[in-house]
């Protein structure tokens, strides 16, 4: 799955699909169900770890990407199936002069990644923005709206079933877009841009790979411990930014993972803090 993953690290799945539409996706589900091999949905692979010793299972990374529009005077709802970038989205919506996905600016991920883990960035989040989701659950077709899905800060109430028997698949969300100047829309998201490219390590990793602890900041309590610049093989913790893990070669999941555990035994030995991990490991 290093190929699949933004890490670049990580074992194999005894099967992997790019479904591109909701019918192949329905049918790959039966598929393994028949089999009885466990099933991970994914997306673009940039919040997800998978061990060296792989995944005896199907990952199937959905990818359609279709979208649709309704505009109403002043505001809009954005249909969009899950497999969309969400980065590229934001883009385009911005340029359209439709507000409401600047914060996505860069994001990386998809737009089902980010509906399950309410992905969020500079001043926005998921939560803030979506009007409903569409979720394949077996072989039924349901429409969530928003309160249903239970935001919190980075997870849902789809979060905790994606270790399930039969998770659920996004298929669709619906976003929530007011109408902006795009010339304004165009100048916030070249801001964010940059702050983005000046805060982001350079190398292959998954973002950050902690939670923020309530009233806290993962990265402050790392580089507090004394930890940037701590390696395990090629698997270093960024001297840019504390709660990044950058592969800077070869890491194995493994170097990555004994990273973890040392940032988590060193963060709670010297101030007391269980830190969460933000990223999916399979
Ligand atoms: C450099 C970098 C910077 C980042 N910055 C941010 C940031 O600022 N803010 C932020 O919130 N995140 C950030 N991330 C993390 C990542 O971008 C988000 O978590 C993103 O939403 C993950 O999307 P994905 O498609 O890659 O999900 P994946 O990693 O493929 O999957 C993540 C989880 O969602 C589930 N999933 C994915 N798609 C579906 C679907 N269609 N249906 C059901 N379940 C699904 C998977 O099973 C898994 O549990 C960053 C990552 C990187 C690499």
């Amino acid at each position: 799955m290093e190929r699949h993953t933004s890490w670049r690290a990580g074992g194999a799945a005894r099967y992997y699909a790019e479904p591109a539409m909701s019918e192949e996706a329905r049918r790959l589900a039966a598929w393994a169900r028949e089999r009885g091999l466990p099933l991970v949905w994914a997306g673009r692979g940039t919040n997800t770890l998978v061990r060296d010793e792989g995944f005896a299972g199907l990952i199937a990374a959905y990818r359609a990407q279709a979208w649709q529009l309704d505009e109403a005077g002043d505001t809009a709802l954005l249909s969009v199936e899950a497999g969309a970038p969400m980065a590229g989205l934001a883009r385009r919506l911005g340029a359209m002069g439709w507000a409401g996905l600047a914060w996505a600016e860069g994001l990386p991920g998809t737009v089902g990644g980010a509906v399950v883990g309410n992905a969020g960035c500079y001043g926005g989040d998921v939560a803030g923005i979506l009007h409903s989701a569409e979720i394949l659950i077996g072989e039924m077709v349901e429409t969530w709206p928003v309160a249903r899905l239970r935001y919190d800060y980075r997870t849902s109430a789809l979060k905790g079933a994606t270790d399930t028997d039969a998770p659920p698949l996004v298929l669709a969300a619906t976003f929530r877009l007011t109408r902006g100047d795009p010339a304004e829309l165009a100048a916030h998201m070249a801001a964010i841009a940059a702050q983005r490219k000046s805060k982001t390590p350079a190398g292959s990793s998954c973002g950050s790979v902690f939670k923020n602890p309530p009233g806290e900041s993962a990265g402050r309590l790392i580089e507090a411990a004394g930890l940037k610049g701590h390696a395990v093989g090629d698997a270093v913790i960024s001297s840019a930014h504390a709660n990044y893990i950058v592969n800077t070669g070869a890491a194995t999941a493994a170097d990555i993972l004994a990273l973890i555990e040392i940032v988590r035994a060193e963060v709670l030995r010297q101030f007391g803090v269980p830190l969460e991990l933000e990223v999916r490991i399979l």
